[in-house]
């Protein structure tokens, strides 16, 4: 048997059970034996049933004397059963659970673990764990030791899955320490890291809190270990590889690049110069770009993306500029449009409302074509585009390169991010990237003075907005509370916005023009409502968080969050980055949901201005999976190795170095395995 054998061949499984472990990416024997515990439950003391205790957690163990239901008033049925041993009788009782009468009414042998409880002198027991044994010395599963605890599969207890994990350790696990190691020996030494084989029976079945550990280790290592080692493998696939559209900046090039440059209606800042420098350097090699530029909300990337795209354009060759909503399209389409009006480039703007490329052809007359991330899998002749800018998407390169040589082409990658990386994260899951920071703001703008407001100060707080809009001229951005914890947005989040929206236009703001922005409205509708609003025909935008990334309106200086705690601080700080675009003094004001809310984490933020601060704690408190909302990223698919422990990091960083030094995957055919469904996989999921 192996471990790759599918779930289906399980013995005694019902397949609805199979079915609710596929739902959660639980395919082959292995992917269960690496769905691990997220705690414990020690049950490891075994005691005489006369020598319990209220208030311990034991193990007990003896036949069953008796055993009825009790039907109550409401719809709930109990049943009681008396647990006897030599030394004694505890009462054990359980809740709608009917089916155990017949399981244990001829006596049968039975070990529980649980909480010892009295009631009326009565010592009683609710079992968390029990099972039925074939005799009184039979071996326990869930009972008697430490028993894992798993996350919750929707209808599957955890004593199922754990029954199926222990099937696997039992025919595979137990039997193969040889054959399911693919680390080398030398490589695990030399980390201090015990074998696979030990580890996954030490996750499972742990006999003492320190296995746990040791197994925890060795385990998040390799998580780490199999994602920088794909990392690397893909940059050195890639510096193999030829861009099919090398760039000149020849002097030409460059002088007119510089007049450009001074058009702008500002200076650049040395971060935006140094970058801009790193992008250029990049694109004159013959081997295709793979830059990451991060930089904070506002720090100015689309003027850089712009010069890019400018000298692609003076190379005679074509820029795709990929947004990941229309409205974030529309407007980089109108900021480019701008900066580069006295110049002779034609932008296009294909979107699923407007379309300037009317068929194949016509996309060859366009030097910048704009448009949503669903636009590199369209059927336009790409041949000519060199550059391919894509913004705010955070796992990009590998599935993007295929797409793009599909199309017959390999150009330079510019990906676009203001939400930053913590350095263990870029270490690890993007280290195939080269990574270029704009790391200081414009000058003269003013940090966001934001302020966690409490309940009380609701109505204060509207009118001194009402107040500002006034006295101003100022707009203000009012964000709806996230109903659902997803990237899209559901029904349920879109009627609340409307609801919200309702109520502040008539009993709150009835004197200001007020719109409502949310991810359900036709995109003709988001268009129109978002250049209404730059024009300053409503006062505020009461929105989704729809406006998130990316939308620039200088005249909006006042963020309302509603329901702030529900999002994460990296979300917050791309919220607040809407305002503080220019040199108008902004603010952000932060309500909760429910009072009782806490709000350390909110206070935090309203201290903090760096978003790489916030990233990090973030990640710290969130953990990886939460950052952004599940899928969005690639962070999510780390299950025990802690993004925030730098050292586990930097050793995992290490052993891939010294891997690469003294072995090969051709030599290591089980790694080469994983390292292959690894990359699948992460072709598959962006
Ligand atoms: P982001 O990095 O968040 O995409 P934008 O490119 O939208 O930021 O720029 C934010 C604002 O800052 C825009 O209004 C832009 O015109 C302005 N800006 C960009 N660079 C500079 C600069 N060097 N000096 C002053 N303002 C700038
Ligand atoms: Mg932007």
């Amino acid at each position: 048997m192996q471990l790759s054998t599918p779930i289906d061949r399980l013995p005694k499984t019902a397949s609805r059970t199979i079915q609710r472990l596929k739902a959660v990416g639980i395919h082959t024997y292995d992917d269960l034996i690496h769905y691990y515990p997220f705690r414990y439950n020690d049950f490891s003391v075994v005691s005489d049933i006369a020598h319990v205790q209220p208030g311990e957690t034991v193990t007990v163990r003896g036949r069953i004397d008796s055993i009825r239901t009790i039907p109550t008033r409401k719809r709930i049925t109990i049943q009681k059963a008396l647990l006897c041993d030599d030394s004694g009788t505890l009462e054990l009782v359980w809740y709608n659970q009917p089916y155990l009468i017949h399981l244990m009414e001829n006596h049968a042998c039975v070990s529980a673990s649980g909480l010892i409880e009295t009631f009326s002198k009565i010592k009683s027991m609710k079992p968390t764990e029990y099972e039925i044994l074939d005799s009184i010395n039979s071996d326990t599963k869930h009972t008697g030791k430490i028993v894992a605890v798993y996350p919750s599969v929707y209808g599957l207890s955890s004593k199922t899955i754990r029954e199926k994990i222990y099937y696997v350790l039992d025919s595979i696990i137990h039997n193969s320490r040889e054959s399911i190691e693919y680390i080398p020996e030398k490589i695990l030494h030399k980390h201090l890291l015990i074998d696979l084989q030990k580890a996954l029976i030490s996750i499972h079945t742990p006999q003492t809190p320190a296995e746990v550990e040791k197994a925890k280790q060795r385990l998040g290592f390799d998580e780490l270990f199999i994602r920088i080692l794909s990392s690397r493998l893909i940059k050195k696939r890639w510096s193999q590889e030829k861009t099919t559209s090398p760039i000149t900046v020849s002097t030409i090039i460059k002088n007119t690049v510089q007049t450009f440059i001074q058009t702008l209606p500002y200076h650049l800042t040395p971060a935006q110069n140094r970058v801009i420098k790193e992008i250029l350097g990049d694109m004159q090699k013959k081997k295709p770009m793979n830059r990451f530029l991060q930089g904070d909300v506002g720090s100015g990337k689309t003027v850089v993306a712009t010069i890019a795209a400018y000298v692609t354009y003076l190379n005679s060759k074509q820029t795709l500029i990929m947004a990941p909503t229309e409205i974030l399209a529309q407007q980089h389409f109108a900021t480019i449009s701008a900066l580069t009006k006295n110049t002779q480039l034609k932008i296009a703007l294909q979107t699923g409302s407007h379309k300037d490329i009317e068929s194949k052809s016509t996309a060859s007359s366009f030097d910048i074509i704009i448009g949503t991330h669903a636009l590199i899998s369209t059927k336009y002749d790409f041949r000519n585009v060199a550059l391919v800018i894509i913004d705010e998407q955070h796992r990009f390169g590998v599935k993007q390169r295929a797409l793009l040589k599909e199309k017959g082409i390999n150009p330079h990658l510019l990906s676009m991010t203001a939400t930053p990386i913590p350095r263990t994260v870029s270490l690890t899951l993007y280290s195939e990237l080269d990574l270029s920071v704009i790391d200081e703001m414009p000058k003269g703008r003013k940090t966001i003075k934001t302020y966690v407001t409490p309940s009380e100060k609701r109505a204060d707080g509207y009118r001194w907005i009402t107040q500002q809009i006034k006295d101003y001229g100022v707009q203000a951005y009012i964000i709806c509370p996230l109903i659902e914890l997803s990237d899209h947005e559901s029904m349920s989040s879109v009627k609340a916005a409307k609801n919200e929206f309702e109520h502040l236009r008539k009993n709150v703001f009835p004197t200001l023009n007020i719109a409502l922005l949310h991810g359900k409205m036709k995109s003709k509708e988001k268009e129109e409502v978002m250049k209404q609003f730059k024009n300053k025909m409503h006062n505020i935008l009461v929105s989704t968080s729809v406006v998130e990334v990316g939308v620039d309106v200088p005249n909006a200086t006042i963020m309302l969050i509603e329901g702030a705690e529900r999002y994460g601080l990296a979300q917050l700080h791309q919220l607040r980055g809407r305002v503080g675009r220019a040199e108008k003094q902004s603010y952000c004001l932060l309500f909760m949901s429910s009072k009782d809310s806490n709000s350390s984490r909110l206070r935090f933020f309203a201290k903090t201005n760096s978003g790489l601060a916030l990233s990090e704690l973030d990640l710290k408190i969130r953990g990886p999976g939460e950052m952004y909302g599940k899928q969005q990223h690639g962070y999510a698919d780390l299950k025990i190795a802690d993004l925030t422990n730098t050292k586990q990091v930097f050793e995992a960083r290490q052993a891939v170095d010294q891997f690469f030094d003294n072995y090969s995957l051709d030599a290591t055919p089980r790694l080469k395995q994983i390292i292959d469904s690894y990359q699948i996989n992460l072709i598959a999921k962006n």
